[in-house]
């Protein structure tokens, strides 16, 4: 009887993993979504929702992209660098909060700006009275006289980003901070680049608040982030998963998409060895990596997409037994600490992401593929980092590190250069040609955060109720 019974479980179990791994079975899919990021991801579950069929395709192993998370030796890192949630936008932030359920900690962000040995509160502006003297005299006057010129319509408008930092915020505070940062992150001279992107996402702060932060008096920026969510376990790709679970089925992994064509209506979409079709096509991914699966593509098309700009991304995973800063994240404006551009604490988003007794650091430093950064090896970058670390004091020990890891992410970060605006347009009215929809961070090609992909996927849909 026992053995009995123990067979009929192991048949449920094998029936279970079979349908649970299996993808869609049907031969014509009506939407075929490429790339099982959050976007793809989430784009499949609303028109699931809707009723229609849907299949993802996703190269790797794991869907997820960008928000994959690891756990090692009882350290979870966010290996497409760190995340956490929040949002200006009021339905895409509960839906996202609705997806993780009460798998979720809620913290109040503590970020700083490590600026000439000292820890400023961020944004920097609403720190000004925290630097030195004379460094906040710099800063205040120069926003003051600033302010003033513009307002008498001496200064033109900003043409460029460097412009706009410095019409913007004034002098000090762009040569201070913005400039120095900027440029490291972005790896791109920032008069190269075009502002169109941050006039409307990062306003003229009040001359008040300028003021009292000049004089010590508490103020904030960036408000809709002060209060963030993370994941209490599993890291950010525990919301991916989340918002995956109806869906799951439909995911097929292991399927990078090398061509797409169509006949007639139908789109038939191949990997090398095997052929999907589809009425419909939906990309979340790179459009560097979209055009070369489509044939005739014109010779202008191609030249703007190989003109567009993108950086890399390193991410440094430490693990660590003493005691470490309790900070969210700092950023690193200055190239003489370290080649990173930001340093987190991800120990401090929730206590089930170390194992006890131990914290964590995740280092970001961002790269163009061939450059120097991208030649080190992985040894050379973690001994540069806990070296960088060590000096700086956020690390005491190097015993300390009981767990590194090094992870590559080829696209990070879109830039917008001054061409951008030209060459991103050719490439969308192309892509309209072919009635591929273009959805997400790498596939609109804009600097989108998860909410904006979320926002951006929730709208596609509703344009596109039918598929
Ligand atoms: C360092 C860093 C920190 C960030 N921090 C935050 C944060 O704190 N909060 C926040 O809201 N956002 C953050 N973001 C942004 C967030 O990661 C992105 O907005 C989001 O993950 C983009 O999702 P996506 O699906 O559009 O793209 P991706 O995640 O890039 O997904 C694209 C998918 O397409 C797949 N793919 C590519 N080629 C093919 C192919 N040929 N065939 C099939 N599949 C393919 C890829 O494998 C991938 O899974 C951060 C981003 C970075 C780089």
């Amino acid at each position: 009887m026992k053995i009995f019974l123990s067979y009929i479980v192991y048949l449920n179990i094998i029936y279970f993993e079979y349908h649970i791994n299996q993808p869609c079975t049907v031969d014509t899919v009506k939407i075929a979504i490429l790339g099982g990021g959050l976007t793809g991801i989430t784009l499949a579950k609303l028109y699931q929702e809707l009723g229609n069929e849907v299949v993802v395709l996703e190269k790797n192993p794991k869907y997820g992209g960008l928000c994959q998370s690891r756990t090692e030796q009882g350290f979870t890192f966010d290996i497409g660098g760190s995340h956490i949630i929040f949002s200006k936008d009021t339905e895409v932030l509960d839906f996202m909060h609705r997806a993780l359920g009460e798998n979720r900690e809620m913290r109040q962000r503590n970020t700083k700006i490590f600026h000439r040995g000292k820890y400023i509160k961020y944004p920097f502006e609403n720190g000004l009275h925290e630097l030195d003297v004379d460094e906040c005299f710099f800063c205040l006057n120069e926003f003051i006289r600033t302010l003033l010129a513009v307002e008498r319509g001496e200064t033109p408008p900003p043409e460029n980003f460097r412009e706009w930092m410095f019409y913007t915020f004034g002098k000090g505070i762009a040569e201070l901070y913005l400039l120095p940062y900027n440029e490291k992150i972005w790896k791109y001279p920032a008069s190269q680049m075009s502002c169109h992107w941050v006039e409307d996402r990062i306003p003229r702060p009040p001359i008040e608040d300028i003021i009292k932060s000049a004089i010590g008096i508490e103020t904030e920026g960036y408000t809709h982030q002060i209060q963030f969510a993370y994941p209490r376990t599993g890291g950010i790709e525990t919301l991916v998963r989340a918002i995956a679970r109806p869906i799951e089925g439909c995911i097929r992994t292991n399927f990078c998409v090398s061509s797409i064509r169509r006949q007639n209506s139908t789109f038939f979409i191949s990997n090398g060895e095997e052929e999907l079709s589809a009425d419909r096509v939906i990309s979340t991914i790179p459009l560097q990596t979209l055009l070369p699966c489509l044939a005739e593509v014109p010779i202008l098309v191609q030249k703007a997409c190989d003109a567009l700009k993108y950086n890399s991304l390193y991410c440094v995973f430490l693990g660590v037994r003493e005691v470490i800063p309790t900070f969210s994240w700092v950023y690193i404006p200055d190239q003489k600490t370290g080649l990173f551009n930001r340093i987190s604490f991800p120990y401090t988003y929730s206590p089930r992401v170390t194992p006890q007794d131990h914290s964590s650091i995740l280092v970001e430093i961002t790269f163009k593929e061939g450059d120097e950064v991208d030649h080190l090896t992985r040894e050379e970058l973690l001994t540069h980092v806990i070296n960088s670390l060590l000096d700086i004091g956020v690390l005491q020990k190097r015993e300390s590190v009981v767990y590194a890891m090094v992870e590559r992410q080829k696209f990070a970060y879109v830039i917008y250069d001054l061409s951008y605006q030209e060459n991103i347009t050719r490439i969308r009215d192309f892509c309209k040609s072919r009635q591929i929809g273009l959805v997400g961070r790498f596939a609109q090609f804009e600097y989108l955060n998860m909410d904006g992909c979320i926002r951006n996927a929730i709208n596609f849909v509703r344009e596109h109720p039918c598929g």
